[in-house]
């Protein structure tokens, strides 16, 4: 059964109350969804494109990340290994992992030597091996310091909107597609959240029947201020960057591999298994440009900005590390707006937000920074509604992780 098929008939005709409503159907949206629907609460999710998980959910690198990319902010890391292994067990069904990671690190411009990502590896305790040599040929060892084996996988975008379609469905939640939510409004009875049904998205528009809810999360990502705009509401400082992911046949060299070279302007080569391609990213080309919401920025839609490509660029720097990444095919682009907190930038950190909207006491946004941070945005937000006192994300240890039930014993190298 397709999405269209099992959400047929989303729209409330009359004006309807729900316990909460979802405005976002990216992943984080509809596993708050879950969520809330456990908690026993009738649960509205609308998404304003014609399927769920199709934004950044769906257009990523779709690393599960295990924490090596962090080595400037250990927190993060150690929050990234303890949610890879909840990942992991819990979507084992979306998860590909039939390929090896390198991690290389560079001679020049690397924020990290090859001895301190070694240290930083050991006191996350991370899988970490050095790559056998016939990988390791395949560097240009004049400019790439040391490569490894390391234990990271990717997720199937596609794979994991199918999953998320059939729980929302099982659970009872009610889906509405094609359908966003334009503004929210508080009113003594709770919020008013006026919607739009769009029919070719985002082209033509028209109103629909308004809902009535006791609670709201904004799950927009890198919509979040316009809902927050078009609420009369503060926006939330937010930078984001138009990307752009080539989508790639890798050269034959490196089949059945990932490389990811560290630790500043680098690239990564990621299986995209929802196309059954390669993602190649590059720090310094992947962005085309970027932009910070201020009160009533203008609605920028992503259809409006979608340039001429750069993986032209992004492969000629890589194979200057990588001589074999010269005969990379190029397949086509994937665009998105990737939406960070400022702070992620100075640290290196990947916090997650939450905040109850002053204007709309009922109003939630939540932003992750990464798939599998929906864990700790879940975590606060079950302490935000239970009115627990605020609590920081708790800082794990080593020891936390590996008490966590383990996907997989077997040290990298020996897969
Ligand atoms: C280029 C790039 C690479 C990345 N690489 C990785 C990676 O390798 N690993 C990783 O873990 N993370 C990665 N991320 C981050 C990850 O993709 C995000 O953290 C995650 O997908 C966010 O999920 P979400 O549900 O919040 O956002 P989305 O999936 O974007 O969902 C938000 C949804 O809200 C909908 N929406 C917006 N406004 C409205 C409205 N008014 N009404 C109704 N619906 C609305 C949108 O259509 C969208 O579907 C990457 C992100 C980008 C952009």
């Amino acid at each position: 059964m397709n999405e269209t098929t099992r959400f047929s008939s989303p729209i409330p005709t009359t004006s309807s109350s729900y316990g909460a409503i979802v405005i976002g159907g990216g992943f984080y949206g509809a596993r708050l969804a879950l969520m809330l629907r456990r908690r026993g609460l009738r649960v509205l999710l609308v998404e304003r494109e014609a399927s769920l998980l199709s934004r950044a959910s769906a257009r990523n690198q779709a690393r599960v990340h295990n924490g090596y990319h962090y080595p400037r902010s250990i927190l993060t890391s150690l929050r990234s290994r303890l949610n890879y292994r909840r990942f992991l067990n819990e979507y084992s069904d979306c998860v590909h992992r039939s390929f090896t990671h390198y991690y290389a690190v560079a001679r020049g411009m690397s924020k990290v030597t090859a001895g301190q990502f070694v240290e930083f590896c050991r006191r996350i305790e991370a899988p970490l091996a050095a790559a056998p040599s016939r990988v390791a040929k395949l560097f240009d060892g004049s400019r790439i310091e040391a490569v490894f084996e390391v234990e990271e996988c990717a997720f199937d975008a596609a794979a994991l909107r199918v999953r998320m379609a059939r729980e929302l469905q099982n659970a009872g939640v009610e889906v509405s597609l094609s359908t966003e939510a334009v503004a929210v409004a508080t009113t003594p009875s709770g919020l008013v959240v006026g919607l739009n049904t769009l029919a070719a998205p985002p082209v033509f528009r028209s109103a629909a029947p308004p809902v009535h809810a006791a609670l709201a999360l904004n799950c927009t990502y890198s919509r979040l201020n316009h809902v927050l705009n078009a609420s009369k509401a503060e926006p939330i400082p937010a930078k984001h960057e138009l990307t752009e992911l080539a989508l790639v046949e890798p050269p034959d060299a490196l089949d059945g591999a990932a490389v990811t070279v560290m630790d500043g302007p680098f690239f990564s080569l990621m299986p995209y298994p929802s196309r059954g391609l390669h993602t190649l990213s590059h720090v310094r080309y992947t962005p085309h440009f970027s932009w910070n919401d201020k009160p009533d920025s203008p609605v920028v839609e992503l259809r409006t900005l979608a340039g001429s490509s750069r993986f032209d660029h992004m492969m000629r720097d890589a194979a200057r590390y990588l001589p074999a990444m010269r005969t990379t095919r190029y397949a086509d682009s994937i665009w998105e707006i990737k939406t960070v907190m400022p702070r992620s930038e100075k640290d290196d950190s990947r916090p997650i937000l939450l905040r109850r909207c002053a204007e709309h006491p009922a109003l939630i946004t939540v932003l992750g920074a990464k798939i599998d941070s929906v864990y700790d945005v879940e975590d606060a937000l079950l302490a935000e509604l239970d009115q627990r006192p605020a609590r920081r994300v708790p800082r794990p240890t080593p020891t936390d992780v590996r008490r966590l039930p383990d996907f997989d014993r077997r040290p990298a190298g020996r897969r």
